[in-house]
């Protein structure tokens, strides 16, 4: 396997076809380790990503470490990159690769041949899904695993691309038949920035299995503008969820094992709007 490290964007795109982008490696590595990602060529992106907290802007090459600390990010985005993962993996993982992580589905990374692999069942609905979802699951049960996404869900967060500006909602899709992926991304597409506005106040509240490293079971971020209140989840559906108000918690299509998120986001939707007035 050949490793480059481009010096610009422009070469980013230069070279050889099945190219995979390094950013921190904490996702990437172990898929290649166990065969869910092959890849001739690995592009380092470290040295071409811009990082660091700007204002409103966020380089996607940021560490999570590093928007944890800084009084300059909301507080939903602090307190969801300070609850995900490890302090070791939020020293090496950036918030442009958390973003774009792949499904935690054991059936998925077990190489099952599930819908999302292509296949024409979800082993999860039938199988165990204790951690799956409760929205937007007819055809992939899975949960996305991305706290900070929730937060800029809620935040109402644009990204610079490459090649487009584009809201974060617009970033994610739920898979059809058609297209087994959950984001919009197009091959080789980098996203250099994001664009996070200020809210008056934002909370993030997470449930999950152990106080610290473990994945949302559910995470809601709950973000308040001059125009009201936006909730955004984590851990609920194939990609990260917005919620139009707590009611429509009520529409949820849990599986049988999956029932007691919805019991579980209720009263952590209600905190969180505690929390934002
Ligand atoms: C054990 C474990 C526990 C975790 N727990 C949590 C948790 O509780 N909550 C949570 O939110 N996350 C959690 N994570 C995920 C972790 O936050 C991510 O692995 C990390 O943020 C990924 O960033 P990275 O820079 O290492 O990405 P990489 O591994 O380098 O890349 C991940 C993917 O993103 C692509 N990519 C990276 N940067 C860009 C870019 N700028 N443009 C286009 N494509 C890009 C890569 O090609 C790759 O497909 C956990 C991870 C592990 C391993
Ligand atoms: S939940 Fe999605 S990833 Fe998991 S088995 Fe079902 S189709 Fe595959």
């Amino acid at each position: 396997m050949e490793l480059r490290q481009p010096s610009s964007v422009a070469e980013v795109a230069n070279g050889a076809s099945n190219t995979v982008l390094l950013a921190g490696g904490t996702e990437l590595v172990p898929l290649l380790r166990d065969g869910l990602v092959e890849a001739d060529t690995l592009v380092d992106i470290r040295g071409v990503v811009p990082r660091g907290i700007d204002g409103t802007t966020i380089g996607a090459g940021t560490m999570l470490a590093e928007l944890e600390v800084d009084p300059e990010v909301p507080d939903a985005l602090r307190e969801a990159c300070r609850l995900a993962a490890s302090p070791q993996l939020r020293s090496m993982g950036t918030i442009g690769g958390n973003l774009l992580q792949a499904t935690r589905c054991w059936y998925w990374r077990l190489q099952y041949p599930c819908f999302l692999h292509g296949g024409d069942r979800c082993h999860a609905r039938e199988g165990v899904h204790r951690e799956h979802a409760i929205f937007g699951n007819e055809r992939c049960a899975s949960a996305h695993p991305s706290d900070p996404a929730a937060a800029l869900l809620a935040l109402g967060a644009r990204l610079r691309t490459d090649r487009r500006e584009l809201a974060l909602a617009e970033l994610y899709r739920l898979p059809t038949e058609d297209d087994r992926g959950t984001t919009t991304l197009e091959p080789g597409e980098l996203i250099l920035e994001l664009e996070v506005p200020r809210p008056e106040a934002s909370a993030y509240l997470k449930a999950m299995d152990r106080a610290r490293w473990a994945f949302p079971l559910v995470g809601v971020a709950a973000a308040r503008f001059a125009d009201g209140v936006r909730l955004g989840l984590a851990g609920v559906a194939p990609i990260p969820w917005a919620l139009d108000s707590p009611a429509a918690l009520e529409s949820a299509t849990p599986l049988p094992g999956t029932a007691y998120k919805v019991e579980l986001a209720r009263p952590l939707i209600r905190r969180a709007l505690e929390a934002v007035g």
